[in-house]
C-alpha cells in the first residue's frame, strides 16, 4: 500500500525521466525494433483486422512513437488495422503521451477491448507494488511501513530460512494473468521487458532512485521512484495457468541483437553526422552489453498457444 501510494504520487507529480533513463529514451532503435516485432507477430497471427496494439505504462510515449513510425513505413496494412490503446494511471504522463500519440487511455488492462491484441510493456512491471515477508524464528512476518520505518505483522507460513525476505507482486500476477487469458481466448501476444532474475531466489530487491541516485525507499514518499525486481519465473507460471504459451525470459541484449539492433543502428549511423553516429552506437551498446542493460534486463513473451515462438525467442 505504501509503495502503490508513493509511486502514484511520484508518477503524478514528478518527471521520472530526470531520475532514470529507460531503453526507449536511450535509443530510437529500441522502439523501432519493438514495432517490427509487433508487425511480425501480427503476420504470424494471420493479420487480424481490427487488432489492438496496447502499451502498459508508456512513459513519455517515446517507445510507441518510434514503433508506430516503423510500422507505418514498413507494414502499412498493420498500421491501418491497428487500434492503439494505452494503460496509464498518471494524469501528467497521459498528457505527455497525448502530445505524441492518438489512442484510447485506460486505468488498467481489464478495460482493453476483447479483440486480438498485441501488448508491449517496458519497465512497467517493476513499478507495481510488492509485499515483503520475512522469516522470524518459527514463523513469518509481513513488512508494513509505519511512520517511515518497517514494522512487522505476523503472516502465514512460507518455506525459507531465518531472516530471509520473500517478495510477492500481486498486481503483476493479476495483470499478467488477465492478459494471458485474453490472449488465450482472443489471440495475440504480450512482450514484457524488465529487470530481474529469470528465476528469483528469495531476496529483498526494493529500491528507490531519487535525483538519479539510489536513496532510502522509506524516506520522502512520492519523491523517489520505487521498484522491485520482476519475478519472471513466477509470472511465467501464472501466464501458463491462464492458458498462454510463455517464451523466454531471454537477456535483453540477446533479444535485441536477434531483432537486428546493431544492423539497424549501423544503417542509421551512416546517415548521421559523425558525432551523432558515435552516440547512436554507444547507445546500442548500453542497451545490449551484459555490464549495462544487456543481462539484468530480460524479455519475456506470452502468446496464444497456437503461435510459433515470436521473433527474438526462437532457438
Ligand atoms: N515504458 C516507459 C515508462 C516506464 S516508467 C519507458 O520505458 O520509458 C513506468 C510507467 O508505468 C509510467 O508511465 C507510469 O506512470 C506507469 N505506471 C506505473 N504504475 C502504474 C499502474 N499501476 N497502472 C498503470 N500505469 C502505471
Amino acid at each position: 500500500m505504501f509503495m502503490a501510494r508513493a509511486n502514484a504520487l511520484y508518477y503524478a507529480t514528478r518527471d521520472p525521466f530526470r531520475d532514470f533513463t529507460t531503453s526507449p529514451e536511450i535509443s530510437q532503435v529500441f522502439g523501432e525494433l519493438l514495432g517490427a516485432w509487433a508487425a511480425v507477430t501480427w503476420a504470424a497471427m494471420g493479420r487480424p483486422d481490427p487488432v489492438v496494439l496496447a502499451e502498459l505504462g508508456p512513459g513519455r510515449g517515446t517507445l510507441m512513437a518510434d514503433a508506430l513510425r516503423t510500422v507505418r513505413s514498413v507494414t502499412p496494412d498493420f498500421f491501418a488495422a491497428l487500434q492503439l490503446h494505452l494503460v496509464e494511471t498518471s494524469p501528467r504522463l497521459r498528457r505527455l503521451q497525448a502530445e505524441r500519440l492518438q489512442g484510447t487511455w485506460h486505468d488498467g488492462a481489464d478495460t482493453l477491448p476483447a479483440l486480438p491484441t498485441i501488448v508491449l510493456a517496458n519497465e512497467f512491471l517493476d513499478a507495481l507494488p510488492i509485499r515483503q515477508f520475512v522469516r522470524r524464528g518459527a514463523g513469518w512476518a509481513e513488512r508494513w511501513v509505519c511512520e517511515g520505518r518497517f514494522a512487522e505483522q505476523p503472516a502465514p507460513d512460507l518455506d525459507v530460512g531465518e531472516g530471509e525476505v520473500v517478495e510477492r507482486c500481486e498486481a503483476a500476477h493479476a495483470i499478467v494473468g488477465r492478459l494471458a487469458s485474453g490472449i488465450a481466448a482472443q489471440g495475440g501476444a504480450a512482450l514484457f521487458l524488465d529487470y530481474g532474475a529469470a528465476e528469483s531466489p528469495p531476496a529483498d530487491t526494493l529500491q528507490a532512485i531519487r535525483n538519479g541516485a539510489a536513496s532510502d525507499p522509506l524516506s520522502d514518499p512520492g519523491e523517489a521512484d520505487l521498484t522491485a525486481h520482476v519475478d519472471f519465473g513466477g509470472l511465467a507460471r501464472t501466464a501458463r495457468e491462464a492458458g498462454a504459451a510463455v517464451h523466454g525470459p531471454v537477456p535483453q541484449g540477446m533479444f535485441l541483437a536477434r531483432l537486428g539492433l546493431f544492423q539497424r543502428t549501423d544503417r542509421l549511423a551512416q546517415t548521421q553526422r559523425p558525432g551523432r553516429a558515435a552516440a547512436l552506437i554507444a547507445a546500442a551498446q548500453r542497451l545490449a552489453e551484459p555490464a549495462h542493460m544487456g543481462r539484468l534486463f530480460k524479455a519475456m513473451a506470452l502468446t496464444h498457444p497456437g503461435l510459433p515462438a515470436p521473433a527474438g525467442f526462437a532457438k
